[in-house]
């Protein structure tokens, strides 16, 4: 039986259509599962009892099982989540001052094999499907009790490695009989797969792009990221400015700060003649340390350093602040703990 959160508003209209029924039912079956969060199918009084049961026998509304959570002492709260397969997955919920937000992951484990993060402990198992990307959403607002407003795609795994699921993720919940998630209210964050990077700007979602960037240079960069290997600086900055042609929308600079690796005064120089020129802005992020790896937080005094330099030629930059720290929330870091038994 297929989940139902991996159907697009658009398909279960064509296939009721086909079946006969009103184009109308599509949007409120939307709204019972999506708003009125009915889990069966049954208890929708306004659709006719034939396509109820039609439902009930081709379409799940299961989601996972919440296996473990963490609260940190900022509400941050770490979900780890196990699929049908049994996988493991993490998403995480946070609490801005411009609304509630969830981290979403995109694939079981990671290829991408960055040097700093746990998520590359474990190699990708699997893709997710579109469903299970909905579903985290799903599970926590349930758990919660909460409404997300904004998604980030920057759970474990790289979304342009897993495209196609990916974007239909992103259409089912921008759907407006639906969960309503704004495009503008979406952030995907890449390392940087650049022919994936031009395929989504010629389809010009509208949604937030975010380039883990991490390094000024070659050299750096490819010591930190593997994919840095195929595709080098010069060819990224060319995909970025592509994007920003097409769809006129700022991207994301993420620069993770690495003591004594990719933060000094000369990397900060170096930073913003990569980046001149280009409509974009610079997160610096305070790393997560991960106790399997002996990369380092950035001293304050430095990346205060980093700061004023960047801003003293022109490049917008803020400092992301850390969230969940207390909470194993860096990526991957509890399914890290909870694949070796440690928890
Ligand atoms: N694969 C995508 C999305 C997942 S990673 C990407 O690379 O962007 C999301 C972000 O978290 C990336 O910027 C990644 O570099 C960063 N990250 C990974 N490990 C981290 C850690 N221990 N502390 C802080 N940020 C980390």
């Amino acid at each position: 039986m297929k989940s139902f959160y991996g159907i697009k508003e658009s398909d279960l209209k064509d296939e009721l259509v086909s079946l006969g029924y009103s184009k109308f039912s599509s949007s409120q079956i939307f709204d019972w599962v999506y708003r009125k969060k009915v889990k069966d199918f049954n208890l929708m009084s306004n659709i006719k009892k034939e396509l109820r049961e039609y439902l009930v026998s081709n379409y799940s509304l299961e989601l996972p099982k919440i296996d473990k959570k963490e609260v940190s002492s900022d509400n941050t709260t770490k979900y780890l989540l196990r699929l049908n397969d049994n996988s493991l997955i993490e998403t995480v919920l946070m609490y801005h001052d411009y609304g509630i937000s969830l981290c979403v992951t995109s694939e079981v484990g990671c290829n991408m094999g960055c040097a700093f993060c746990a998520s590359g402990l474990f190699k990708k198992k699997r893709e997710l499907e579109a469903s299970e990307m909905v579903s985290e959403i799903m599970t926590v607002e349930e758990d919660s009790n909460v409404k997300i407003g904004h998604i980030v795609i920057m759970g474990i795994g790289e979304p342009l490695d897993n495209f196609e699921n990916v974007m239909n993720f992103i259409n089912i919940i921008n759907s407006p009989k639906g969960l309503e998630i704004g495009i503008r209210h979406i952030t995907m964050s890449t390392c940087g797969i650049v022919p994936k990077i031009y395929e989504l700007a010629d389809l010009n979602l509208g949604i937030n792009l975010a380039i883990s960037l991490h390094a000024p240079n070659d050299e750096i960069r490819n010591k930190l990221m593997p994919i840095s290997k195929r595709y080098k600086l010069s060819d990224l900055i060319e995909a970025i400015k592509y994007y920003y042609d097409k769809t006129k929308r700022r991207i994301t600079f993420e620069y993770l700060m690495l003591d004594g690796i990719n933060d000094s005064k000369e990397n900060a120089n170096e930073l913003s003649d990569l980046l001149r020129g280009l409509n974009q802005y610079v997160n610096l992020i305070p790393y997560n340390e991960v106790k399997e790896f002996e990369f380092k937080t950035s001293k304050v005094d430095s990346v205060n350093v980093f700061y004023d330099t960047l801003k003293k030629r022109g490049i917008n930059v803020t400092r992301r602040r850390k969230m969940g720290g207390d909470i194993d929330a860096a990526c991957g870091q509890l399914r890290a703990k909870q694949l070796k038994g440690e928890i």
